[in-house]
């Protein structure tokens, strides 16, 4: 159910605990067994899967699986064999609805289907498809919701459990099973567990190794496939490590017994990309495997993810998109924060200063920064890369200036860590849920002018924060101006012409037109330093073009000074 999915400068970069205890005194909880086995469908790799499950009273049973989900459409294209084992009858199969109908079979007696999953394109390594099942000869990587079907009479409220257990069947001994709920473990007893935590997980299995360390008592992991080129398996674990050592530690939070991290190559011929996805008691990362790809990208995206453990995923949002600025911004927050305060990496304040000021450029350079946060929802955040941006880059801005605030107000007694702690500690104290409303009146408590106002005229409305007059306010030493990126044309959908040309662009100036047809093109986006190479065809002749795609905007930028590291620190 939960998504969140990250693309950052330049490059697709990627999109989370739950502690259940079985209560003896409320009434049984169904139970749901899966047996997944290796398997083969039409001469490729499979993943076979059984369910058991208690059947709905007096009517057919649903399966939910969604056809449409996490950006990918198609879904059931990758079910093969689908077959009703107890009882008579066959699925029926509604894609659309996102279900399957199940006939009822003799009385109580538990009703048993089978699918095969398989993986329905054919480059694994392409990296906009880390969201459709991975299953190859040698491993598989899938996503709980890819993988699983759960009966909907199962989840009918809110915090539905079920009692589950899942068997793996038909991998040889070296072969690894490794998931959000444990690891090398070919029987899989996860007890008592709210649904929705169920469904937000990673199943991984084969050719994997898996790295382990202990801390405060709870074993966290890596499990890892693939020869790396940009850093070590072992330096990808010791940072692991000390991000998870500092998050805790920031949280005040040793509390969960178990956590893990899938990571995954895929080969990119230019530039890097990484994907990262929270899920329950773990994330799954998908990372380019080049010399492009540099180990610095590898500490925001553990840091970003590991950090949604908790934002996100203990303190949830009460409308997925709606509270993004929340989810992902204040995620984005603290992790250059802590990677600064803890000095994760090698890291210091330096890097702080500079993610504030790219966060600035970066809404700057936005061709939707002034949109009002209504227009961050499902349709334009999957389709369209400023929007998909516009949450993690509002949110972060909004975050530090509230953090700098009530650090002001409080003359440095408190910070926002107070009130994100305070936030936490009421999402699993009282089950509340994440909004604006909610949002300002906990924040509050660390005011002293109301944040209402403040807050729908800079989240709701989208208006941008007074970032100058607040570094006046607090002294700190900035400077005006910097370069943002403009690549200074608009492609038509298709990309393969030039529509529109901004005249004051380096475009314009190294000779793009409206109207050249688009032969070739090397683009990174946001990326100021690069060039944008082009092939254009202009009245039959060939025009090669080439420029840096920026333009100055008069814009703060905090100044990197001992004095702006001891302001920011203290
Ligand atoms: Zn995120």
């Amino acid at each position: 159910m939960h998504l969140f999915t990250e693309i950052s400068r330049g490059v697709a970069l990627a999109i989370f605990f739950v502690l259940l205890a079985a209560c003896q005194t409320e009434p049984a909880v169904p139970e749901l067994d899966y047996q997944i086995s290796k398997s083969q469908w039409d001469s490729l790799p499979a993943l076979e899967v059984r369910i058991k499950f208690q059947p709905a009273a007096n009517e057919a049973s649903r399966l939910d699986f969604s056809d449409t989900a996490w950006g990918q459409d198609s879904l059931w294209n990758t079910i093969r064999d689908f077959r009703v084992l107890s009882g008579a009858g066959h699925p029926l199969v509604e894609r659309d609805s996102g279900w399957a109908v199940i006939p009822r079979g003799e009385a109580d007696s538990p009703v048993e289907v089978s699918y095969k999953v398989i993986q329905d394109h054919v480059a694994s390594d392409n990296p906009g498809l880390a969201y459709r099942p991975v299953v190859q000869q040698d491993y598989f990587h899938v996503f709980a919701h890819n993988l699983l079907m759960v009966p909907g009479h199962y989840r009918q409220q809110e915090g539905a459990r079920a009692a589950i257990r899942i068997s793996w069947r038909g991998w040889d001994e070296t072969a690894v099973i490794h998931n959000s709920f444990g690891s090398r473990q070919r029987d899989q007893d996860l007890g008592i567990l709210d649904l929705d935590q169920f469904m937000s997980a990673i199943y991984t299995g084969g050719d994997f190794r898996v790295y382990s360390r202990v801390i405060e008592g709870n074993p966290i992991h890596l499990a890892i496939r693939g020869e790396w080129i940009p850093f070590t398996e072992q330096e990808a674990m010791d940072m692991l490590t000390e991000t998870v050592a500092a998050q805790r530690s920031f949280w005040k939070d040793h509390s969960q017994p178990y956590f893990t991290v899938t990571m995954r190559p895929f080969e990119l011929e230019q530039g890097s990309s990484f994907q990262g996805t929270g899920l329950t008691n773990s994330f799954a990362a998908s990372v380019s495997n080049n010399e492009f790809t540099d180990f610095q990208q590898l500490v925001y995206l553990f840091n970003h993810e590991l950090m949604h453990n908790w934002v996100g995923h203990s303190i949830e949002n009460e409308a997925e998109e709606a509270q993004y600025w929340f989810s992902e911004g204040f995620t984005e927050y603290y992790t250059a924060k802590n990677i600064a305060a803890f000095g994760i990496a090698g890291n210091d304040w330096g890097y702080y200063i500079e993610a504030v000021n790219d966060k600035i450029r970066q809404m700057a350079a936005s061709t939707v920064q002034g949109a009002p946060n209504s227009e961050i929802n499902y349709e334009n955040f999957w389709t369209n890369r400023d929007y998909q941006e516009l949450p993690y880059n509002r949110g972060f801005l909004f975050a530090f200036y509230l953090d700098q605030e009530i650090r002001a107000v409080s003359e440095g007694a408190n910070s926002l860590d107070n009130l994100m702690r305070d936030l936490l500690r009421e999402s699993r104290g009282k089950g509340a849920k994440l909004n604006g409303p909610y949002f300002v009146k906990k924040a509050n408590r660390y005011l002293v002018e109301e944040l209402g106002p403040f807050y729908r005229r800079h989240i709701e409305e989208g208006k941008p924060l007074p970032l100058e007059a607040l570094f006046r306010d607090l002294g700190l030493e900035y400077r005006l101006g910097a370069d943002l990126f403009d690549l200074g044309f608009d492609f038509s959908p298709e990309r393969d012409f030039v529509v529109a040309v901004d005249p004051e662009s380096a475009a314009y100036a190294s000779g793009v037109r409206a109207g050249d047809a688009v032969v070739s093109r090397s683009i990174y986006m946001g990326a100021t330093d690069r060039e944008v190479e082009l092939v254009l065809r202009r009245d039959g002749r060939t025009v090669p073009v080439r420029y840096l795609p920026k333009r100055k905007e008069s814009i703060p930028q905090i100044l990197d000074t001992p004095g702006n590291r001891e302001l920011l620190s203290k």
